[in-house]
């Protein structure tokens, strides 16, 4: 582990978790639980320490999208009620169970799936009832023509033995956006989360936990808090609305200069030959390419933080390595550390050069970089991903 920290990692901060976390709860007020959004990883920064670090600051539930997330959670020793978000094939129900992991059930032969594994299992599986009210992805469909079916579906999927339904949730297709028209969709589907709730409790079929709020509903629509929320981008204190709350990004993604050359006017540099030097130049080789995480798609557009300023990509990123242009920056020096994310180079910015979303750059961060966790200002761990 040691050899490979000079080469590229990432710096988590976890005292930036928690200032995020105090935020949030501010905005979503005393009244609903927050549940963590830890699946992918924790959006790449290391699900074990953000889970332990939420659990610590008094967080109600966590949320993956795989069975074997939650098993990860829980061989690290987290305790706190676990929602697994995602599809999972019934034969895993005794797993569920086994790993007291509260499983979405998003229809009716679903239910009936888990509902036998869990009778043959001898026991009960913590269930959430997911509503499709306008994602159009998982859950009973709420639009009018099959409200009624729904309803009744639900309130059949209530009654099955071997199921303990907890929770009703739905999720949000464009709470993050702020055009009229996505308000307008948004608050719709809304209206039909309250409006089936309101008619399950008219039959008798109540729920104890009743959630939608996403990262762009805590931002926007804290009215929405119901229960819970379910913050997951703006925890780690990115995406674009993270601002708006004053949070706090937690990964810097960090790389070291391995070599700084000189060419001739006209030299190309990297494959493709894309980037052409119209000048005597400067410039750096990093040991950071797009098998660590950092997308192609940003050749050419992205630039590293130096303490002496920006410096840009030139030419191709390379599957191991990238180039940067230091011809106007003379301070910069092989050896000196660059951030390529970061509070002063926001993964924000290069995602709308790639032409993606935060959450796919800082995702794609992979195992070969090793993630260093600091609390309290000090590093705490270090764990490197690779086998062996
Ligand atoms: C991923 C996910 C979230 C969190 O979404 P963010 O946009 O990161 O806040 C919440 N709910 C469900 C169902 C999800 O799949």
């Amino acid at each position: 582990m040691e050899s490979t920290l000079k080469r590229t990692w990432a710096e988590i901060d976890l005292d930036a978790l928690e200032h995020n976390y105090h935020a949030l709860r501010r905005q979503m007020g005393p009244d609903s639980r927050f549940l963590g959004v830890v699946k992918a990883d924790a959006y790449g920064h290391g699900a074990i320490e953000a889970a332990r670090t939420l659990e610590e600051l008094g967080a109600e539930y966590l949320a993956i999208s795989n069975i074997d997330e939650a098993r990860e959670l829980r061989l690290a020793g987290i305790r706190l009620p676990i929602l697994q978000l995602g599809l999972t094939p019934a034969d895993q129900t005794a797993a569920v169970m086994a790993n007291n992991v509260t499983q979405a059930v998003w229809s009716e032969a679903a239910a009936e799936d888990f509902s036998r594994e869990a009778v043959r299992a001898g026991g009960r599986m913590k269930a959430h009832i997911k509503l499709d009210t306008g994602m159009s992805r998982l859950g009973f469909q709420c639009d009018e023509h099959r409200f009624e079916d729904s309803l009744e579906a639900v309130c059949r999927t209530c009654a099955l033995p071997g199921l303990e339904v907890e929770g009703i949730f739905t999720h949000f297709a464009v709470s993050d956006e702020s055009e009229e028209s996505c308000r307008e969709y948004t608050r719709l589907q809304h209206r039909r989360f309250e409006e089936m709730i309101r008619r399950l409790e008219e039959r008798g079929v109540t729920f104890a936990i009743r959630h939608c709020a996403n990262s762009g509903a805590t931002v926007s629509y804290p009215q929405f808090a119901h229960d819970m929320f379910r913050p997951g981008i703006i925890t780690y204190g990115i995406g674009d609305q993270a601002a708006l709350l004053g949070l706090r990004p937690m990964m810097t993604l960090k790389t070291v200069i391995g070599v700084v050359k000189e060419y001739d006017p006209d030299t190309t540099i990297s494959y493709g030959r894309t980037f052409r030097a119209g000048r005597p130049s400067r410039v750096g080789v990093l040991p950071i390419g797009y098998a660590d995480g950092l997308h192609r798609a940003l050749s050419n557009k992205w630039r590293v933080w130096t303490p002496h300023g920006m410096a840009p990509i030139a030419g191709r990123i390379c599957m191991d390595m990238c180039m940067i242009d230091l011809t106007d920056l003379p301070g910069v020096q092989a050896g000196d550390e660059v951030e390529v994310y970061g509070p002063h180079n926001s993964v924000n910015d290069a995602a709308h050069l790639a032409g993606t979303i935060s959450y796919e750059l800082t995702c794609a961060v992979s195992k070969r970089v090793p993630r260093i966790y600091y609390r309290h200002g000090k590093e705490i761990a270090r764990e490197l991903l690779l086998r062996g």
